[in-house]
């Protein structure tokens, strides 16, 4: 990105405070003798978002009064760039720092803001997402958890699934069904259930990465009180389409800054593997670059567009769908050079066959790339259904 006198000065403090902080004080699985099983890794990241809040650039865009820095859109994106630069690890508080606390900020009570909010910034409160059900993803409308009625509060019964981080959150937003009678989008509400409340089960899924980051989350007769129904009864769609409105925006921020970097290392390889490396797939990479750099100058005209007061439209969705094809592209190349070109990739541990594994997740989360497609014809561009 063009820097602004602001941004450069920013920039400055930022990659300081990480060739400082990174190295010192969080211990990285890809330095030697750092190697983290899966549990430390998630304690690591943890502790990372502990001393992200601890210098205070957890909350870089958060509004002042819940202890952020009231920063905007490009403030987020020298920060996103620098932390790819210095391949900074993902805090684990990122669902509730970028995604659930944005939304209980638009949606909820100021009792409720005061009592959620600054656990999330401060990485004391880990948030996760309990929408998907076996039954309802694409069509989250048809979720058939369902919430009653109980003096003092709600009891709640039924099952989610793909819960990101379930297995090591303090509290899930949790979409029931609150009336059958009505049509299925109007009768949702929101519950912030905590993950230790009696009948909240999780059961963490294996993947084929070999790591669980995510599981099924059982919940029988969980009873949740009154001041934990987020923003109105009714309100649980609002809340999810406001939820995932920024968690394309600014939540695939990171990730889309981090393709970037993850592109430039796939040219350095081949460079470095020149003789050796099919003329094919030397093709494939430039063409994989200019996908990132025009998607690089999407994200920012649509941070700029963000910051100057729009609300995330059509064209998150549009580079949601460039990201994780581009993401794919990257990571199908890496991971065929990695298996057949011999010496490619030393030292990196089949790192970019495990991308390639994970990768096939991204045109999935956060709606799949149909449902974009569907989005962008019948909202961007008027298309019928
Ligand atoms: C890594 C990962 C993390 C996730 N984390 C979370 C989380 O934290 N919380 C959470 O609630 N969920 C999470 N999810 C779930 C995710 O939101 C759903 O997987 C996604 O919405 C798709 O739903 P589904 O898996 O039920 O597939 P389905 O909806 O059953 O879709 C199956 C296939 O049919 C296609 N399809 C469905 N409907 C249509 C249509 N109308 N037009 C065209 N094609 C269609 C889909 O594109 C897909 O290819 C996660 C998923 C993954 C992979």
């Amino acid at each position: 990105m063009t820097d602004t006198d602001g941004s450069r000065a920013l920039r400055a403090e930022i990659r300081g405070w990480f060739e400082q902080v990174l190295a010192a004080e969080v211990c990285l699985d890809r330095v030697p003798g750092c190697a983290l099983t899966e549990e430390q890794d998630f304690a690591e990241r943890r502790r990372y978002a502990g001393v992200l809040t601890r210098d205070g650039w957890a909350g870089l865009a958060w509004p002042r009064e819940w202890g952020g820095r009231g920063g905007g859109y490009r403030e987020r994106l020298v920060f996103a760039e620098e932390a790819a630069r210095a391949d900074a690890p993902d805090p684990l508080n990122r669902l509730g720092v970028d995604i659930i606390g944005p939304a209980i900020d638009v949606l909820c009570t100021d009792e409720q803001k005061r009592r959620f909010l600054p656990p999330i910034l401060r990485g004391e409160a880990i948030w996760c997402q309990g929408f998907s059900e076996p039954g309802a993803g694409s069509d989250l409308s048809a979720l058939s958890t369902r919430a009653e009625r109980v003096p003092g509060g709600w009891r709640i019964n039924g099952q989610k699934v793909w819960t990101s981080f379930g297995q090591y959150a303090d509290c899930c937003v949790v979409l029931a069904r609150t009336d059958p009678t009505v049509r299925p989008h109007a009768g949702i509400s929101a519950f912030a259930v905590p993950m230790d409340a009696p009948g909240v089960e999780e059961r963490p899924i294996r993947q084929m990465t070999g790591g669980s980051d995510f599981c099924e989350v059982f919940l029988t007769d969980v009873h949740v009180a009154d001041a934990d129904l987020l923003g109105a009864e009714g309100d649980g769609w609002k809340f999810a389409m406001t939820a995932l409105g920024f968690e394309r925006s600014i939540n695939f921020l990171a990730r889309q800054v981090r393709l970037t970097r993850n592109v430039s290392d796939l040219v350095v390889q081949i460079r470095a593997n020149a003789t050796r490396v099919p003329s094919r797939a030397k093709e494939r990479v430039v063409g994989i670059h200019a996908r990132a750099m025009a998607l690089q100058a999407v994200v920012e005209a649509n941070m700029a567009a963000l910051d100057a007061g729009g609300v995330p439209g059509v064209e998150t969705n549009a580079s949601k769908v460039f990201w994780s094809e581009t993401y794919q592209g990257m990571t199908d190349l890496g991971a065929e050079l990695e298996l057949t070109v011999p010496g490619f990739g030393d030292g990196l541990g089949a790192a970019w066959t495990s991308s390639y594994l994970a990768g096939r997740a991204t045109t999935i989360y956060a709606g799949t790339s149909e449902i974009q497609r569907n989005i962008i014809a019948e909202r961007g561009l008027g298309l019928p259904r």
